[in-house]
């Protein structure tokens, strides 16, 4: 656990007087965050840096679970899907056993907090089984600018209730929405085990102890195996990269608990490298182990983000911040962070020939690479780590008792 103090090293002692100053009127109150995975995925990672900060500094904050049975996983990433603008066969059923989640959480747990943050769509529910007496926010990590009509219109019940919604990104802002809309970006926590600095000794035993060879130039995508993140067009674009030159690529994807969809997108991954690469050039990886996920983007020749639609992108922030050039799909929140050839390289996610030029251009040019590098981690010690995420959200709070 960190102290605030811990951070005045990397961001300046202003920013730590800012967060102490403007905290003093929310000194005590109570408030509770509400998300259905501990592990895997940004919105945990989010929270588990943002909720120790925030009782560091005198709110009292807790984080609670919606626990859910595998069917209720298996809707909510049907939901999840529908919501960034696949397609869903939408029944009773599936609404039913979508709402009694949020109903058997009521029955175990009370909610007396002066705010109610609910993370993603799958406790929205919660809202019409407690009695109102504070704020709810929703907070929605998600890109909700194509969403499945008929699964919109149906969340829409739950989110009208709410006060106030939180988006990553002012693109996602709806229209057809009355409620208030606010947009706060994500961050990273510098000092996590994912992102703190580690010593090339500690990388090497990492990449070793999970079979990681350093002899060749390694591409990595960080990401849970969904087809959302475009595993299978990363080993396209790979394909094409080694043509030219011989490099590995590794895809690490833990498997979040909300995720039931991972082990089939894992699976089919594995067979189509075997037929399109036919050796063991291509390294897939399920353990959840952040150090090692540290160890992998420090050591990349070059990181990939190759997705098709991507609510913010934390996976590109750690990579920047760790200084490494990225090759990222121009969506989402991908383009809040990289400025095209200035930290990354933006490409479309459909044109696989591009992202391959780009990789081999960043891997024939060192130069290149280290100076889009330098500027990658400035935008993010600027604009995307958690002191900043936790000014905005003494300013939110603030607000709204306003
Ligand atoms: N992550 C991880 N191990 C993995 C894959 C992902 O720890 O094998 C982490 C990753 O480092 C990042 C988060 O999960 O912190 C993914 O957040 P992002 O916003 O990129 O995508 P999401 O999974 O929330 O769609």
């Amino acid at each position: 656990m960190h102290t605030l103090e811990d951070y005045r090293e990397i961001v300046g002692d202003r920013i730590i007087s800012t967060i102490q100053k403007k905290v003093r009127r929310l000194y005590g109150k109570h408030i509770i965050h509400i998300n259905s995975t501990y592990t895997g995925g940004g919105v945990a990672e989010i929270m588990s840096s943002i909720v120790p900060l925030m009782n560091y500094i005198g709110i009292d904050a807790g984080w609670r679970i919606l626990r859910g049975n595998p069917d209720f996983f298996t809707i909510t990433k049907k939901f999840h899907n529908a919501l960034q603008g696949g397609s869903i066969h939408f029944t009773e059923m599936k609404k039913k056993l979508y709402v009694q989640a949020s109903q058997d959480f009521y029955v175990y747990t009370h909610i007396n907090h002066d705010f109610v943050f609910i993370h993603d769509s799958q406790p929205l529910p919660l809202i019409t089984f407690y009695k109102k007496r504070q704020p709810w926010i929703w907070r929605c990590h998600i890109d909700l600018s194509n969403p499945h009509e008929e699964l919109w219109n149906f969340l829409k019940n739950f989110i009208l209730r709410y006060d106030m919604v939180i988006f990553s990104s002012d693109t996602y802002k709806r229209e057809d929405l009355p409620v208030e809309q606010k947009v706060i970006q994500p961050a990273i926590d510098p000092l996590s085990s994912k992102n703190m600095e580690i010593s090339k000794k500690d990388i090497s035993k990492y990449l070793k102890k999970f079979g990681i060879p350093t002899d060749k130039p390694l591409i990595t995508q960080i990401s849970r195996f969904d087809p959302w993140k475009d595993p299978q067009g990363v080993v396209e674009v790979f394909k094409l990269v080694k043509e030219k030159i011989d490099c590995r690529l590794v895809l690490c994807g833990s498997m979040a608990a909300d995720d039931p969809e991972a082990c089939l997108v894992n699976e089919k991954v594995k067979q189509m490298a075997q037929q399109l690469i036919n050796n063991n050039d291509v390294i897939l990886i399920t353990s959840e182990n952040n150090i090692l996920v540290n160890a992998l983007q420090r050591s990349s020749a070059v990181i990939l983000q190759k997705s098709i639609r991507e609510g913010f992108g934390l996976t590109v922030t750690e990579a920047l911040w760790k200084g490494r050039p990225v090759v990222a799909s121009n969506v989402g929140g991908i383009p809040l962070q990289i400025k095209d050839e200035e930290n990354g390289f933006l490409v479309e996610p459909s044109d696989t020939k591009r992202f391959a030029d780009r990789i081999i251009q960043i891997l024939q040019n060192p130069n290149l690479a280290e100076n889009m590098g330098e500027n990658g981690k400035e935008i993010v010690r600027k604009n995307f780590l958690i002191t900043r995420l936790l000014l905005d959200y003494l300013d939110l709070l603030k607000d709204i008792i306003r």
